[in-house]
């Protein structure tokens, strides 16, 4: 026997429809390209993304065409999310911090029919667009520019196709697994590989994104994620925010910490979401701005580890609760937030904090698990570390045109993190699995180091790779980057580990540099370190 209950479709359209039902009225401001904040609301975004809906079904599509954008977190990329997806196409997102020869790689083999693009990426664009196959519309992000339009033969803008669709197309219905959006991994080695999320991964992630264990937008927030929308959907906050009607505040290109703590401070941002190093920046210019972040109360940050350092000052210094998250493109990504249990509240506020610390615990929706290199379960015992695997309603079965790969092991995805699990379900990210440090046997978490690292008041910075040495295999070795006036020594910054892991685990040895390599989602390039550093050791 059925359940007698209605059912439909877990459209990505229903989001939109429902925020511009119930709020209508809500505000979302956007820092746009050109400069300047331009004011919307959920109400006028889904009026535009029906519109551009149908200018984009009028130019033929077929079903699931791929439609790609090269553009920061405004208005405008926010009416593409909606209108591409509500239309049946598949939004493909790309990270415009890839080199050239990726994104030439990435929009071919999407099969990319038509490029949104922002205007700071018309040079980019016109410089590989001889290269780029099947994109038949160039459209520029804006209003007719004719100076623009000489860089890109055929370039067409946004205000003006936007003006061929109709105001009341009527969102499709359709099949919810049908894919949605696509996002490639900004993988470090070989090519990068899609990810192609679906309109029913993407709601239930919502759904999950809004409890309130996880992140729980509410209709009282003002949001603002620093995290891109070409970066796994913003965290899937575009559409978090839609169901719950919050406020959004869309950064725009500039992120720097000045740019960052105005914006918080004057549209009373309440909740920011990005990765570590961007709240580097931000606390370091309310500092210098005498702001007190006011309005905000929580940050969720993750993408990499947080340093407990930052947590604190969050807490300290600025009344600010901070998310531990962790997640990955192929999961959509959220797969743990770090919020406490009842029982935790018992504890003593020291050992209150230090849980705050790890990755966090899994919403319904996501499991965890920890596996030996036989594919066996280890125990969650919050010691013990193995391969970390993940299943659920919003991870990936296979990357997209790679299907005859199999990719998952018995249902699991390997996560390609180590980590170690608790019987709460709490995760402590130790490394990635290529990046963890194996000394004589024993091994070594880099995340752990830097997080000691970066709390010296001397560092703007830190990694730790593993380097060959001649009796251990490998051993850390510490890459600084000095704060702005600042001149430690090395002796200061090993002594600095005393008291705070095992002896065997210090560094061995300081190099210091300028700036750090990132790949293109700001994540430190560990193996061009492991490469330039290979002889610190032993030459
Ligand atoms: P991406 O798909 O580019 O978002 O990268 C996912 C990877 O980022 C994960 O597999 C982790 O290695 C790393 N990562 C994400 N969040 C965290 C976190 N909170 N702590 C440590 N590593 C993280």
């Amino acid at each position: 026997m059925l359940g007698q209950m209605m059912t439909k479709p877990l459209l990505i359209s229903s989001l939109i429809d429902h925020a511009e039902r119930y709020h209508g009225q809500t505000e979302i401001w956007s820092v746009e390209t050109s400069g300047g904040v331009t004011q919307t609301s959920w109400g006028e975004v889904a009026r535009n993304a029906r519109r551009m809906a149908s200018a984009l079904t009028k130019l033929g599509l077929e079903p699931q065409a791929r439609v790609a954008t090269l553009a920061w977190n405004n208005r405008r990329h926010l009416e593409i999310y909606y209108a591409v997806s509500g239309a049946g196409f598949v939004c493909h997102t790309i990270n415009p911090r890839l080199f050239p020869e990726q994104l030439i790689y990435i929009i071919n083999h999407a099969e990319d029919r038509v490029l949104f693009l922002d205007a700071t990426f018309v040079p980019l664009v016109a410089a590989i667009r001889d290269k780029l196959e099947g994109v038949e519309q160039f459209v520029l992000m804006g209003a007719r520019d004719e100076s623009v339009a000489e860089q890109i033969p055929g370039l067409t803008f946004y205000d003006d196709l936007i003006e061929t669709g109709d105001g009341d197309f009527e969102w499709p219905v359709f099949d919810e697994n049908t894919a949605s959006s696509l996002c490639y991994t900004s993988g470090t080695t070989g090519h990068p590989k899609g990810v192609l999320y679906s309109h029913r991964s993407t709601v239930l992630h919502s759904f999950a994104s809004n409890t309130r264990d996880v992140i729980g937008y509410s209709a009282r927030d003002v949001v603002m994620p620093v995290v891109p929308m070409f970066h796994v959907n913003a965290w899937g906050s575009p559409y978090g925010c839609a169901m719950s009607g919050a406020r959004m505040v869309l950064p725009g290109p500039d992120l720097s910490g000045d740019a960052l703590v105005r914006l918080i401070d004057g549209y009373g941002v309440t909740l920011a979401m990005g990765v570590p190093t961007i709240w580097q920046g931000l606390l370091a210019s309310a500092t210098k701005l005498g702001s007190k972040l006011d309005c905000l109360t929580q940050t969720v940050i993750g993408g990499a580890a947080c340093p407990p350092s930052m947590i604190e000052t969050f807490r300290e210094q600025y009344g600010v609760d901070t998310v531990h998250a962790w997640g990955m493109s192929e999961m959509s990504p959220l797969g743990t937030t770090n919020i406490p249990l009842a029982k935790h509240f018992d504890l003593p506020l020291e050992d209150q904090y230090r849980l705050r610390e790890s990755q966090g615990r899994p919403p319904y929706g996501v499991e965890l698990k920890i596996v030996d290199d036989d594919g066996n379960d280890l125990p969650t015992d919050g010691v013990t570390q193995g391969d970390l695997m993940v299943r659920g309603h919003w991870v990936l079965t296979s990357y997209f045109h790679m299907e005859d790969q199999a990719l998952l092991q018995d249902g699991w995805f390997a996560t390609g993190d180590v980590a170690t699990l608790d019987a709460d379900g709490y995760m402590t990210i130790r490394d990635r699995s290529k990046d963890i440090i194996k000394s004589g046997g024993e091994w070594i978490s880099s995340v752990e180091l830097e997080n000691i690292a970066v709390a010296h008041p001397k560092l703007a910075t830190a990694a730790v790779v593993g380097v060959p040495h001649p009796k251990w295999d490998e051993r850390p070795l510490l890459v600084a980057v000095k704060a702005e006036g600042e001149e430690p020594s090395e002796a200061e910054l090993l002594g600095f580990f005393d008291g705070k892991i095992a002896n065997w685990q210090v560094p061995d040895k300081v190099v210091f540099v300028e700036a750090l390599p990132l790949n293109a989602t700001g994540k430190v390039l560990k193996r061009t370190l492991r490469e330039q550093f290979a002889e610190a050791l032993t030459g």
